[in-house]
């Protein structure tokens, strides 16, 4: 044989690739041709989203013994996103579902869902813009609640809940009606009571699984519950919901980067003249890198400075993600104000980091009042 065959001890010498790395490698063969069908909604990647979840993509978050590394998930996340804004978010809907089952004290629910959301096998995602902005005065609960025989009764309408479909699950908060008191709750999409309606078509995003979600006097049976009463339930998952959403952000400015350096050649002699360079956001996002990575270590951590440190790194995240997005735009020129081009995607997409819930409006009110 010629000396460039492999011996065995060559080949287990090799370290086994990363999971952000085959996530990364699945996002750039199969994910990227996909893009734009997602981004103009004709397609929604349930296949490409069940390989992530093969790979290990969805389940590196899972707490072990009291404690959560979140970081595997937002870089594999970040993989996601530097190819495709919308499937990062639908990263994101999925870790967050498997976050609520791994977390709920239900163990029944943990048993039943807890493999088939961190496998991907079942896909879903989560309806907590609305309970997210109630908690801090913005607007009322949508669904309500009341106590039956072995569950409760929901009705009420959430008008966007993403990475559905007919048979998926997803995370979200009643309001009891008969007496005081908030539940979380896995609405089962496949329930005659609950309907899916289409959105009317977005800016970006549509091929994301996103309905108007109508519940009709829904039974939740109490297998379905992951905290009653859902507030301690919440304070425990909530910074591990805000930090994930860093890897849309991460993976859509490393992109952007990607395009300012590919016009260098052609432009670099007029865009220098530009005042944000790929080297600003090269720094802009190493910093980012650096704070996600040290939160995500510790997402139980009760302390309000740590609190405070995770609503200032997500406004930071949209806020770059935007400027990014617009610098890209800037450096392309005519080029990138073509809909055949990447650029105009990112912004568009940019835009989601800083209006999905919560909202640089939201941050800016919680870092206000905090
Ligand atoms: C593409 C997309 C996907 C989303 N996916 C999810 C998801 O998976 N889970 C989830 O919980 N939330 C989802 N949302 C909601 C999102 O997280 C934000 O809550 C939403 O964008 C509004 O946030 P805001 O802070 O700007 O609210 P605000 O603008 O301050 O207030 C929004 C409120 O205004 C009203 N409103 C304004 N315009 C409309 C309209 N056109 N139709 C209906 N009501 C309107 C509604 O009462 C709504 O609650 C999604 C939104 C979009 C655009």
């Amino acid at each position: 044989m010629g000396s460039l065959a492999l011996s065995r001890a060559d080949v287990l010498d090799q370290p086994a690739p990363s999971i952000p790395d085959e996530v990364a490698r699945i996002a750039r063969e199969q994910l990227a041709p996909l893009a734009a069908g997602i981004d103009d909604g004709s397609v929604y990647p349930a296949e490409v989203l069940r390989k992530f979840g093969a790979v290990g993509a969805f389940g590196n978050h899972v707490p072990h013994e009291g404690s959560a590394d979140l970081r595997c998930a937002i870089q594999a996340m970040a993989a996601v996103g530097e190819v495709c804004g919308s499937t990062a978010f639908m990263k994101w809907c999925q870790d967050t579902l498997v976050w609520y089952a791994a977390n709920s004290t239900n163990a029944k629910l943990a048993k039943r869902f807890g493999d088939a959301f961190s496998t991907g096998r079942v896909l879903g995602g989560t309806g907590l813009s609305n309970p997210m902005k109630s908690f801090f005065g913005i607007e009322k609960l949508k669904l309500k609640g009341r106590k039956v025989e072995g569950g409760y009764i929901v009705r009420g309408v959430l008008p966007w809940v993403s990475n559905l479909g007919p048979d998926h699950y997803f995370g979200t908060i009643f309001e009891r009606e008969d007496e005081p008191g908030l539940v979380m709750f896995l609405a089962d999409c496949s329930d005659p009571a609950i309907t899916l309606t289409p959105c009317k078509p977005f800016l970006a995003m549509d091929g994301t699984g996103t309905y108007g979600v109508q519940f009709r006097d829904v039974f939740v049976p109490d297998d379905l519950i992951l905290a009653d009463p859902a507030g301690p339930f919440v304070k425990k998952i909530r910074a591990g919901f805000i930090l994930l959403q860093a890897g849309m952000a991460l993976g859509l400015i490393k992109d952007c980067i990607s395009i300012m350096d590919e016009v260098d050649n052609p432009l670099g002699h007029i865009n220098r003249y530009l005042p944000q360079q790929p080297v600003h956001f090269r720094d802009l996002a190493a910093e980012l890198d650096a704070e996600t990575m040290a939160l995500a270590r510790d997402p139980y951590n009760e302390e309000d400075a740590y609190w405070r440190k995770v609503i200032a790194l997500r406004l930071r995240a949209g806020d770059a993600s935007v400027a990014a997005a617009h610098a890209a735009m800037l450096h392309c020129g005519a080029r990138g104000y073509l809909k055949s081009h990447r650029a105009q995607r990112r912004l568009r997409e940019a835009y989601f980091v800083a209006i999905v819930t919560p909202a640089t409006k939201q941050l800016r009110k919680m870092l206000a009042e905090s």
